[in-house]
């Protein structure tokens, strides 16, 4: 499951970080996922709780802050919403398209206590 491994990841930055700042406990893990970054929100969200588990994050909550989609029109030359890497421009059609926004995955934000 690719949510298994983004949790590892996202678990291995908080440890870094929580070591850096010890002795502490993580309160929240804020997350930005893009809507063109191909996570299944809910998958992620289960997979961080079986891998935060016994960890520095064990009691953190995970908050997850989601990016839409974007891209740049060469058509219409301006920027565009889509839902969908692979959508056409919702404007005029068009697939000339250069993602702008959304495919991003990363962490935004610790609490620590
Ligand atoms: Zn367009």
């Amino acid at each position: 499951m690719h949510e298994m491994s983004l949790a590892e990841g996202v678990l291995g930055v908080v440890a870094d970080a929580a070591r850096a700042n010890h002795p502490c406990t993580v309160r929240t893990v804020r997350l930005q996922i893009g809507a063109l970054a191909a996570v299944e929100l809910d998958a992620l969200r289960f997979a961080f709780e079986v891998v935060k588990r016994g960890s520095v994050a064990d009691g953190a909550r995970l908050d997850i802050v989601e990016v839409p989609g974007s891209a740049w029109c060469m058509q219409c030359s301006r920027s565009v919403a889509i839902a969908g890497r692979t959508d056409p421009c919702p404007e005029c059609g068009s697939w000339q398209l250069q993602v702008t926004g959304g495919s991003e995955m990363r962490v935004m934000e610790l609490e620590l206590a």
